[in-house]
């Protein structure tokens, strides 16, 4: 018999949100964090907005997991008072040229069953009087929630549910043996290892690292990753009430734009940007030479802000499948079986809106596992 029935790579918002819905089903669960706590990746550096589900194609999983996960965080939040705010989106074409796309983005928003609400100039300007707009759109199921209590919450949901939940733990090798997993681990320069019948591979940036020790060619899987850094500047509090709900232009092709995320304790900053990193480097630092190029797309939305109201805030990365310039790719959520690794599940390119779908995610890989 396996030491462990379920063993999940990965301690962010995903591997976290899997192991609290599969804990108590499953028995026992391992879930394997390297850091020394869990969710300081990704899962503590991004907007903390929850998507309503406009921008992704009709029928993928980006759409799919991202509405029924919006649906479920509210629920989720509301039951366990996890703090949140449904404060609503306004998407705004700062020019007469960029009607048109908003008119398309409306239409793929709704086609994925979102409520949204076309809003006139005049409209939009009762809502946000001080920015820029030709027209917009209104989000009303848009919201922004804490990441790190909805973490804490699946976390302690996992706990009591029976995981085993390891931190300084770094899995370097996994090898499929005797009809279940061989998994080593490091901790504290200590290698050992153990087995589990079933794996699910939530490690977010290093997930083709994970997939490749698991003996998957990735880049004939087409698994490989780009990291991509998102940064933000923020605003003084004195220039934070200029907008009252989360502000975005109509996106371009890569990026869905800088926009104006304010958190739940009122503050306002404008991000992230679209930075593709050439060689793997954590490295979170803002550089504060972009701060002229970020207040140009800031006045786009709000021309009253001047370069020197921004100061450098945080930064995080994506784990972006398409490399820079292609087109926007899927999640990757798939058992292994036909790669010859029955009970394996990869979850790669979990970038946006990852948090938002975290709660769905976790159903589906309940499902796959049963
Ligand atoms: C700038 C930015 C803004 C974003 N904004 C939003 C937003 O507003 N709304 C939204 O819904 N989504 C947003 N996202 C996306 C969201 O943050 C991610 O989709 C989500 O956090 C991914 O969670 P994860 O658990 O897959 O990855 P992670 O949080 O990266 O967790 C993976 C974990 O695996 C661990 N790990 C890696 N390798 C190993 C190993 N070998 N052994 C053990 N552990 C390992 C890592 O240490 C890490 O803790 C944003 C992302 C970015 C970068």
């Amino acid at each position: 018999m396996a030491d462990a029935s379920v063993t999940i790579i990965g301690g962010g918002v995903v591997g976290l949100a899997i192991a609290a819905e599969i804990s108590g089903k499953h028995s026992p669960v391992f879930l394997l964090e390297r850091r020394p706590k869990y969710g300081t990746e990704t899962s503590s550096r991004n907007s903390e907005v929850i998507h309503a589900g406009i921008y992704y194609q009709h029928g993928s999983l980006k759409a799919i997991l991202c509405l029924e996960g919006n649906r479920l965080l509210y629920e989720l939040c509301e039951k366990h008072q996890i703090p949140h705010r449904r404060i609503s989106k306004v998407i705004t074409a700062t020019r007469n040229s960029e009607l048109e796309e908003l008119e398309r983005l409306y239409r793929l928003g709704s086609g994925n069953g979102v409520e949204l609400k076309m809003l006139t100039a005049h409209e939009i300007l009762e809502l946000e009087p001080n920015i820029v707009t030709a027209g917009g759109m209104l989000s009303p199921s848009t919201g922004i929630i804490s990441a790190h209590a909805l973490m804490d919450f699946y976390y302690h949901t996992a706990k009591d549910r029976g995981a085993e939940i390891q931190t300084h733990c770094n899995v370097v090798g996994i090898e499929r043996k005797n009809g279940c997993y061989e998994l080593t681990i490091e901790e504290g320069g200590q290698r050992s290892s153990f087995t589990s019948e079933r794996v699910v591979n939530a490690a977010g940036l290093e997930a083709d690292t994970i997939a490749g020790l698991a003996g998957i060619d990735v880049d004939a899987a087409h698994y490989r990753l780009h990291w991509c850094k998102g940064c933000y500047f923020a605003l003084p509090n004195s220039l934070s009430k200029c907008v009252s709900h989360l502000v975005y232009p109509v996106p371009t092709k890569h990026s869905l734009g800088v926009h104006a995320v304010v958190d739940l304790g009122g503050r306002l900053k404008f991000g992230p940007d679209v930075e593709y990193l050439s060689a793997r480097t954590m490295d979170y630092a803002v550089d504060e030479s972009k701060r002229h190029a970020f207040a140009e797309s800031v006045r786009r939305i709000l021309p009253h802000v001047r370069d020197e109201d921004l100061t450098p805030d945080m930064s995080g990365l994506r784990p972006k499948l398409q490399a820079e310039g292609d087109p926007q790719k899927d999640f990757i959520i798939r058992e292994e079986s036909d790669r010859g690794l029955p009970g394996f599940i990869d979850l790669i390119g979990i970038e946006s809106p990852g948090l938002t779908a975290s709660p769905a995610i976790a159903k589906m890989v309940e499902k796959m596992l049963a």
